[in-house]
């Protein structure tokens, strides 16, 4: 109810932190505000009785013209967003108390400075006119006096302004009220309409906090840290948040006011340097820096201000941070006995993971674009990684070009705002000329995971010419830059990017571990109440080939939760033996085709088993589940077109008279006989044609060889020393009978390589669930298959009836847009509807068989939320491709916790 903002301030005034008296109008006043755009009853007497409080909290007084309060109005949303809602400060000056203030604090230029903040803040946030309209005439005035900066303008300059200021309202037709209360009443409105505002609807579609919050309003009695050389304001983050390094990181200016520092409008000083301008102040602000991070047991970000040597803090919240800041904190913080492992577990996102796994510039590449003269400005690394793509100006370029024309973009802007945060999200990179490393560029790039380069000031940006210019090096609009965002460097041009590798991130490892040991504690597993395994969800991956394998080993994975042999099939020097083995005419002349093909599959089986092993030493195998041949036949052939293309040309040069020979007419017999082959393959439905088990029991050869070689190749590597575990998995089974018919056929083959290699090891024969009659009917199958694998693909598109190939083109958009379904059911596992079908599945397969082992091998094994539903029907497994290892390992352990 008191938003973030406002509940941390409360927090620190209840542990005794220096925060100006203040009070809160809670998240309800807004929400009831909303529909009617009024106040709601009683809020205004209760606001009156508050400001009393604090009036005698600070000795001062609201509108007095001797001794007057001043105070902010200040939004704050349960979750934070930074600079997506408005905030007013300074209010409670008119003429009048101005003129009070200058004979209390003798300072006029410091008064008038505050009085002219007032008008343009009031004037932009409250009366909505254009912050350029007082920004042009604060620039001529600057002109005008010669100043550089706005510190420059001396007590004289700035009585004018606020004439000025007054001038610029007024011509726009609206008046600043002289009335302070009538300041203080408009000046809350406002925050509650910022609510709605744009800015923050969009920031909340992107970071799907609900509409329904609303925002509390903060009314925080005014200290100022622009009376002089001895005041000052900054911000700063307890830990480094771009890399996690345990270092006070922040920036602050001497002489200047709130947003100063945020909105780069001066440069900023390093905040290790505060302890040489305001020692005092510097030494208690570090202490307080450690008592927060005691306190809320997360870094934290802090806004403050120094007025006169006397600090006061104004804001502290959790900080955002990088993906490699988030991982090094957590990891750091259980060392350092502040949290948990499984709260450190659940502090990292699996995008966090993702992040960490994404490209980096290759060292080398860098170092020859510099010898090339490629380098071309450095600034301040404000969220890594690395971004190569085309510069754009602005953010409506930036997303137009980066969504419609599918390009690459890198950002570029002299500073960003939050009204250009559409862009920043379009693109691959943000690159600014200004601010330092808590702007708002900053700030927002990290949040989002973008790469982004921030205050590189040697960079001159012209938006008219829709150029930028360093050294007289020109980059137009439309051309390639670099952007490092781990290093802060700039580059003409592409550099080339690698993927980091899992084995030298340290503490990513040691967390990914952790969650491994959390997903194995049966007292995790328990609490679910689901029949099954006690020991919590695996993850293993889907790999067809020794070097996935290996990957995925790397990556974590336990186990192969799907091997696609076909996938063997298509390798160019094997595709021709495999249309021999589908045109013969014979079983003899298939089967002769298929032992040709047998070795190369040995090989690749004997690859996987021996990749996937527990360590080199042991050789302990973890399961491999081969799936046997899966797609329809007609996958292996030509397309029909392209034959009657070829024998047709082959015809016409044959009438020609050009090339008769022996060799053409057998290439168009062959051509024939191939395009014979093909038309009567055709089938109206592939997907739900001859394939998978039906086609096994039709050509019940190529799975024999199969069997053959898995078992030959685990026997091979059983002999070698190794304990492979072989699981051979019988694809697109509907009715039991299917398994009946073939799966003791293949048994036989099995026990048969067994002895005539003389070794033993443990297998297990399953099948796929991805026909809804098969979940259905899950009892029965259970008697014949030991495991069961969750084919969610087909499964989705045999439950819905979409075909998964052409519904994402013609409907699913759509589908989703209109909000017919919440989700693409294709990415995201349909609860309600197949995982319906695959929580039966679980149950009743295991009422036949309470050991049945139970996974997932469909494209949503590597989606969290559908990873997530997996652990709560009792899945022994999940299995996704190796690149998604460290994410779904992530899952699973937020899924148990
Ligand atoms: P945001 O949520 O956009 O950060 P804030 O409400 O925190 O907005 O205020 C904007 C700036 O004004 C901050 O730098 C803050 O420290 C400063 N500020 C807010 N209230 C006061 C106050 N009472 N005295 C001095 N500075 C203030
Ligand atoms: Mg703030
Ligand atoms: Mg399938």
């Amino acid at each position: 109810m008191l938003g973030g903002k406002g509940a941390n301030l409360a927090e620190m005034t209840r542990i005794k932190l220096p925060v100006p008296p203040f009070f809160t109008v809670t998240t309800e006043a807004c929400n009831a505000y909303q529909p009617t755009g009024k106040f709601p009853e009683g809020q205004w007497d209760q606001m009156m009785e508050a400001l009393k409080a604090i009036e005698k909290a600070s000795g001062k007084k609201f509108g007095d013209a001797t001794n007057p309060l001043l105070v902010s109005c200040r939004s704050g949303a349960k979750f934070s967003m930074p600079g997506m809602m408005d905030t007013v400060l300074n209010i409670g000056l008119n003429d009048e108390t101005a003129k009070g203030m200058v004979a209390l604090t003798k300072n006029e230029r410091f008064v008038y400075d505050s009085y002219r903040r007032l008008i343009q803040m009031f004037g932009s946030v409250v009366l909505g006119l254009p912050d350029e309209a007082f920004e042009d005439v604060l620039d001529e005035m600057k002109k005008e006096k010669g100043a550089k900066v706005d510190t420059d303008l001396d007590a004289a300059a700035l009585k004018e302004l606020v004439e000025k200021f007054k001038a610029v309202t007024k011509a726009h037709k609206k008046e600043f009220p002289q009335d302070v209360l009538e300041q203080l009443r408009l000046a809350t409105e406002a925050v509650f309409k910022s609510w709605n505002g744009k800015r923050a609807v969009d920031y909340r579609r992107a970071t799907n906090i609900p509409d329904d919050l609303g925002t509390a309003v903060n009314i925080v009695t005014m200290v100022f840290g622009n009376m002089g050389n001895d005041s000052g304001t900054g911000v700063a983050f307890t830990r480094n948040p771009a890399t996690g390094e345990r270092k006070l990181y922040g920036d602050y200016l001497l002489n200047a006011q709130g947003e100063d520092v945020v909105a780069g409008i001066r440069n900023t000083e390093k905040i290790e340097n505060l302890g040489k301008d305001l020692k005092p102040a510097y030494d208690q602000f570090l202490t307080i820096c450690d008592t927060l991070e005691k306190h809320y047991k997360n870094m934290q970000d802090m806004e403050f201000t120094i007025e006169r040597g006397r600090l006061w803090m104004l804001q502290t919240r959790d900080g955002k941070r990088t993906a490699a800041a988030a991982i090094k904190i957590a990891y750091d913080m259980v060392n350092e006995g502040l949290i948990t492992k499984e709260e450190a577990v659940l502090r990292i996102t699996t995008d966090n993971v993702d992040s960490m796994l994404h490209p980096q510039f290759d060292q080398e590449d860098k170092k020859v674009a510099k010898k090339e003269g490629r380098f071309y400005a450095s600034g301040v690394n404000a969220s890594p990684g690395s971004a190569v793509g085309q510069v754009y100006f602005d953010a409506d370029l930036t997303e137009k070009m980066s969504k419609e024309e599918k390009q690459d973009t890198i950002m570029v802007r002299p500073f960003t705002k939050p009204d250009d945060v559409h862009g920043m999200l379009a693109a691959k990179g943000i690159l600014t000329s200004e601010g330092g490393a808590t702007s708002h560029a900053a700030v927002v790039a990290r949040q989002f995971g973008v790469p982004c380069v921030v205050g590189a000031s040697a960079i001159k940006i012209d938006l008219d010419k829709r150029q930028m210019v360093v050294d007289g090096k020109v980059v137009k609009e439309g051309e390639w830059i670099s952007v490092d965002g781990t290093t802060g460097e700039v580059f003409l041009g592409k550099i080339k990017s690698f993927s980091p590798s899992l084995e030298e991130q340290k503490e990513l490892l040691t967390i990914l571990n952790w969650a491994d040991e959390i997903c194995a504690r049966p007292d995790v597993r328990a609490k679910l109440g689901v029949t099954g395994p006690k020991r919590g969800l695996q993850v293993w991956a889907n790999a067809d080939y020794p070097k996935d394998a290996r990957r995925a080993r790397s990556y974590g994975a336990v186990g192969i939760g799907l091997c696609r042999t076909e996938h063997m099939f298509f390798e160019p020097e094997r595709l021709p033996i495999v249309q021999r083995m589908i045109l013969a005419p014979t079983s003899e002349e298939r089967t002769a085709a298929l032992n040709e093909l047998l070795p190369s599959q040995r090989s690749d089986f004997e690859g996987l088993f021996r990749a996937m092993v527990d360590n080199e030493k042991d050789k302990n195998g973890y399961p491999v589940i081969i799936r046997l041949i899966d797609p329809p036949l007609h996958e292996f052939l030509p397309a029909a077109e392209e034959l009657q293309d070829k024998i047709i040309t082959q015809r016409i040069a044959n009438l020609a008279g050009y090339t008769l020979g022996k060799g053409d007419t057998k290439e168009i017999a062959a051509a024939e006989k191939m395009l014979h082959a093909v038309e009567s393959l055709h089938e109206s439905n592939p997907m739900m044609g001859l394939r998978g088990v039906r086609l096994s029991i039709a050509m019940p050869e190529i799975v024999e060889m199969q069997v053959r070689a898995i078992f030959e190749a685990a026997a091979n590597v059983a002999l070698e020393g190794y304990k492979p575990k072989p699981e051979v998995m019988i694809p697109l089974t509907g009715h039991v009978n299917e398994l009946k018919w073939i799966q003791p056929r293949l048994e036989r083959i099995a026990k048969a390589v067994m002895e005539e290699k003389k070794v033993n090891f443990s297998y297990k024969f399953g099948t796929m669930i991805e026909i809804p009659r098969a979940a259905v009917t899950a009892n029965e199958i259970a008697g014949l298959a030991e495991f069961f694998s969750f084919g969610t693909n087909d499964l989705t598109q045999m439950t819905f009836g979409y075909s998964r190939d052409d519904a994402e083109r013609n409907f699913l958009i759509t589908y989703v847009e209109q909000g017919i379904l919440p989700k693409n059911p294709f990415q995201t596992l349909d609860r309600d509807g197949v995982g319906r079908l695959m929580r039966l599945a679980v149950e009743d397969g295991r009422k036949a068989r309470p050991e049945l082992e139970v996974g997932i091998c469909g494209e949503h094994g590597g989606d969290p939320n559908s990873i997530e539903f997996c652990h709560m029907i009792g899945n022994n497994y999940v299995s996704c491709s190796p690149f998604r290892v460290p994410v779904a390992r992530l899952a699973a352990a937020h899924a148990a916790l």
